[in-house]
């Protein structure tokens, strides 16, 4: 896909850009410590396939928690809302997204929504295939599908560092296989998430996933309906509740827009009826989200009036 650099675009960025200095970046996956926390990039991709863009696009990186939008789609999908709202709830959480202690205190016991770490390994879970690999291909197709780019695998990696230090993920795992959420085998469910986090792309692929769900689910260059727009509005719904972790409602007053980050310094944002923006800043706050990148989002919605509130 072809995408024009911005002057206007780079001026905002290089602006951001001196905020990577105050962030950090993950290491709790250990592949992740590997990013360099100085870079940032930004793609916009609008409804007639134009693209711009502006800092280092070339990189790639992994979704992680931005793949918790997808992974919903999929299951909602495969099951429809009443199932997959028996097992996973609706309800944004003042906790951090992977924390066990709603699960223990909730009635019943079912993670407080899909995009905390308890919710998104329900909802794999909950993706059709008999084994993990068909459900991992399921994933990938329908990501080759949201970005036309056929190419787009996850980082090996990335999914083995994280699949060998996710104990925390584990233990949300047999917690919620005691009280019936999840069914199956929990190393299997665990190659599956892990692979699901660390599907790999860069800015522009992620800015036109961000165009899909800005067109209620419709590729705005084929004009292909991938995601029916009663499901794309609720993964919007969910993005502006708790798309940005413990920062959602700060996000909502100050940007505005339906959101989605990851550990990776990823974000997925959506501009109902504009376009799709992919950003990726490694460096990120003590929230869990890109520094510079939350930065540039405040700047870009400030000068052109973004906001849907
Ligand atoms: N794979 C990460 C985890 O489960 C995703 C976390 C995130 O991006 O918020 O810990």
């Amino acid at each position: 896909m072809a995408c024009k650099s911005s002057g206007e675009l780079n001026e905002l960025l290089q602006s951001a850009r001196r905020y990577t200095e105050k962030g950090k970046v993950a290491d709790y996956i250990p592949a992740l410590g590997k990013a360099n926390r100085n870079e940032l990039s930004i793609a916009i991709h609008y409804q007639n396939e134009e693209c711009v863009s502006a800092g280092d696009i070339e990189t790639k990186f992994t979704l992680q928690s931005v793949s918790k939008i997808i992974s919903l789609a999929v299951a909602l999908l495969d099951h429809g809302e009443e199932y997959v709202f028996s097992k996973v709830g609706m309800e944004p959480t003042g906790d951090p997204f992977n924390s066990i202690a709603k699960l223990e205190s909730s009635v019943p016991s079912k993670p407080l929504n899909p995009m905390i770490n308890a919710g998104a390994l329900a909802v794999t879970n909950m993706i059709k295939g008999s084994h993990q690999s068909d459900k991992l291909v399921r994933l990938l197709q329908f990501v080759h599908d949201l970005t036309s780019n056929p190419y787009i695998t996850y980082s090996v990696e990335v999914a083995e560092s994280e699949f060998q230090t996710s104990n925390l993920n584990r233990s949300l795992c047999y917690f919620m296989k005691q009280h019936g959420i999840i069914s199956g085998d929990v190393e299997e469910l665990m190659q599956v998430y892990t692979k699901q986090c660390a599907i790999e792309m860069n800015c522009l692929d992620l800015a036109r996933i961000g165009a899909v769900f800005a067109f209620n689910g419709m590729d705005p260059a084929s004009k292909r309906q991938i995601i029916p727009p009663h499901i794309a509005r609720i993964c919007k719904t969910f993005m502006v509740t708790c798309g940005m972790y413990n920062a959602s409602g700060e996000f909502a007053i100050k940007i505005g827009i339906p959101a989605k980050s990851g550990v990776s310094g990823a974000i997925l944002c959506t501009v109902p009826g504009k376009y799709g923006i992919g950003i990726y800043g490694p460096a990120l706050d003590s929230k869990g989200n890109s520094i510079a990148g939350i930065k540039l989002l405040e700047l870009l919605s400030k000068r052109y009036n973004l906001s849907m509130f």
